[in-house]
């Protein structure tokens, strides 16, 4: 059977001599493992580097196993390589995107993302910090992970008093007086509106809000530790983007 799809290339490997394996974020099939022979020199080079968006023909053998047919590239963020700092956080966006993207099923939400993210580091117009956060947090939400942004999880008030704790590991918010004893991050009323609003504005919107640099430090150190407490895992791109910056 054929597939035709669009996806993002998130991963390479070499194998053999001029083949390679490519992980491919799909918006049909989502996250898939496409062997590409021959694609590592000749024609189909280019339109499976890593993070570049490409239109796919792709044999479905058995299983969940592809063979690259043909590839057609459609964008290839050049941009990104200029800048080293940039290119490590793109990076650690095609890793969030394995760790969090559906297998075997529709993923136009997340394609959609990582594609207006890659976009954006490529023109630099908005801080890295802000792509970075809305990155993170809309992928655990489309993952089913969104943060218990209603109320605090202890009272239910709304949350309006300036002091606002967050617990990274259960992703619920506390007011000052229900915060007591437990070890939480602080958060402002200005970083719980921006992370309500990255998980539930409309996606085409997601980017469209400003914070201070403290707001966004803080921002970030949440959508972090959150991420990183939800899929227990340690990110070498992301340590190589810290040090960077
Ligand atoms: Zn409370």
């Amino acid at each position: 059977m054929t597939v035709l799809t669009d996806g993002i290339i998130i991963n390479e490997r070499p194998l053999k001599e001029k083949d390679k394996i490519i992980t491919v974020l799909t918006r049909e099939k989502g996250v898939i493992s496409v062997f590409a022979n021959g694609a590592k020199v000749g024609k189909h080079s280019s339109a499976t580097g890593l993070l570049a968006y490409s239109d796919l023909s792709l044999a479905s053998t058995k299983g969940d196993s592809y063979v690259l047919k043909d590839a057609v590239p459609k964008q290839v963020f050049f941009r990104l390589r200029e800048d080293l700092t940039v290119l490590s956080l793109a990076q650690y966006f095609a890793e969030l995107t394995y760790e969090l993207c559906p297998r075997e099923d529709k993923a136009d939400s997340e394609l959609s993302l990582i594609l207006n993210s890659l976009h954006l580091l490529c023109e630099g117009k908005k801080p890295a910090s802000l792509v970075k956060s809305v990155t993170e947090l809309r992928l655990l939400t489309l993952a089913g992970y969104m943060p218990a942004v209603e109320c605090c999880s202890e009272c239910g008030c709304d949350l309006t008093e300036e002091a606002i704790f967050f617990n990274y590991t259960t992703g619920e918010f506390f007011c000052e007086k229900c915060a007591g004893g437990k070890r939480l991050l602080p958060c402002s009323v200005g970083v719980l509106s921006a992370i309500r609003y990255i998980c539930l504005a409309p996606q085409n919107k997601i980017f469209s809000f400003s914070l201070s640099e403290d707001g966004l430090s803080a921002l970030s150190d949440i959508s972090e530790r959150y991420l990183k407490s939800i899929t227990g895992k340690k990110f070498k791109t992301l340590d190589f983007y810290k040090k960077m910056i």
